[in-house]
């Protein structure tokens, strides 16, 4: 848990030496809670305070990296248990459930298949971001032949499943170069697991059927010098795995318990009686941290990213385009030209309008802050203006000859004004709505 300026001041030396540029200690403490200074600026703190303070300022869930030959998975860090109290920082990685049993040939397949899937949402690529390689045969060569096939197939991270140490090794072996899951340590194994583990410096999961054990399993590990750690409550089902993850979330963020501050892995396709779509996305939301797969099937996937998506955003912070004139069917000088606001889920609506109206046409995204069409324009964001300015900017002007700009509905109140800023220019007024657009340009840009 974070401490408040007042509790940081009574670890501070309380000498106003100024030797910080702060007239007071509990200035700077003050500072110091707010982030917006670093312990290390004050020269005069003892060993003692330095550590209280240190630790009391590390993340109540601590980040896990895995990196495979190309992209890397973060997970942890959160500091919240609801979006709306900041923001989630790190979205759970999908992972794709695959075994060392399955005919070779067909597991190349879909693992080429899974790596291959992507898709554009609102200008963002979404994509699975994994594999989880499972040791299912007993034999370290067949584990150690599958990871390698899997790794030739996608650069993507690993989860290496792996229940004896002697598989665990020679999957690492196969991952040389990259950083995978090691799954898992439990209470008979977790030496052994975790001397592995600390050598290959990989995190690794911790297993264990309730929390009291987990949390000894961690310390020990911990004791042992290892500090990425991920874990596994074994929670099945709706119910017991959203008591679990929300009871883990409110441990390590409210009550700050360090044993248990780590990412939490989940097999929701792995519970009898649960429709794994439905379960993976309850983990999304709370409290999943790495999410194990069963099926790929793209028309399920494709939702569950874009409800990760939205989860995983700032929602402080709306989701942008870049401003610029957009291209649309290939377009001419002939073509109209469509200005709107750089708020994505405005710009792909009129783009995705203008585009399955099979109309060429350029499409001017102005520098709004990322806000939609009227809440730019009563923010003061969209106004004729900065229109005018982005048009000359990205050169309106040599894109199309017929000097006509369209504007939104919404703020036919601009047209004279921006008449006024782009002399010589035609403002036309557009439809309020973007589904209006494709019989706008039929009836009133050809007519
Ligand atoms: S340098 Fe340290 S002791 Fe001096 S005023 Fe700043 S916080 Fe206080």
């Amino acid at each position: 848990m974070a401490l408040s300026g007042l509790e940081i001041y009574k670890l501070l030396p309380q000498t106003n030496c100024k030797d910080c540029d702060f007239p007071t200690c509990l200035a700077f403490a003050m500072k110091l809670a707010a982030k917006q200074v670093e312990l290390k600026d004050c020269p005069h703190i003892s060993d003692e305070a330095a550590e209280k303070l240190e630790s009391a300022s590390a993340p109540p869930i601590r980040l896990i990296k895995l990196h495979g030959e190309d992209g890397t998975v973060e997970v942890g860090n959160e500091t919240v248990l609801y979006r709306h109290e900041k923001t989630f920082f790190h979205k759970p990685g999908l992972f794709l459930h695959v075994r060392d049993d399955e005919d070779l040939e067909a597991l190349k397949a879909k693992v080429a298949e899974a790596d291959a899937f992507s898709v554009d949402y609102v200008g963002i690529d979404l994509y699975l971001d994994g594999f989880a390689v499972e040791a299912v045969s007993g034999n370290a060569e067949n584990f150690k032949k599958t990871v390698a096939a899997v790794i030739a197939g996608s650069k993507k991270p690993l989860i290496l499943i792996a229940p004896e140490p002697d598989l665990a090794k020679a999957g690492l072996e196969a991952t040389e170069g990259s950083r995978p899951l090691l799954y898992a340590a439990n209470a008979e194994n977790w030496e052994a697991m975790a001397d592995i583990a600390k050598n290959a410096d990989v995190p690794l999961v911790v297993h264990a059927e309730n929390l009291d054990d987990m949390a000894d399993l961690t310390k020990k590990l911990q004791d042992k010098g290892l500090e990425d750690l991920v874990l596994d409550p074994a929670a099945g089902g709706y119910l017991q795995s959203l008591h679990t993850f929300t009871t883990l979330r409110r441990l390590a963020v409210k009550s700050n318990f360090r044993p248990l501050g780590f990412p939490i892995i989940s097999f929701p396709g792995a519970q009898d009686g649960a429709d794994e779509s439905l379960l993976t996305a309850q983990h999304i939301a709370k409290y999943g941290g790495f999410i194990v797969i069963e099926n790929f099937e793209p028309a399920i996937l494709y939702p569950l990213l874009v409800l990760r998506q939205n989860i995983y955003t700032d929602p402080q912070k709306p989701i942008q385009v870049k401003p610029g004139i957009y291209e649309i069917n290939n377009p001419t000088d002939e073509s109209p030209l469509l200005v709107t606001t750089n708020f994505s889920i405005t710009y792909f609506a009129i783009a995705n309008e203008v585009e399955s109206a099979g109309w060429p046409g350029w499409l001017l995204v102005t520098d709004a802050e990322g806000m939609s069409v009227l809440t730019a324009w009563a923010a003061g964001k969209f106004d004729a203006e900065r229109i005018a300015k982005d048009a000359k900017l990205f050169g309106a002007g040599e894109k199309v000859k017929h000097k006509k700009i369209i504007l939104p509905g919404h703020v036919s109140v601009l047209s004279g004004e921006l008449e006024e800023e782009l002399p010589g220019w035609e403002v036309m007024v557009g439809p309020r709505e973007a589904v209006d657009i494709g019989s706008y340009l039929k009836t009133v840009w050809q007519a």
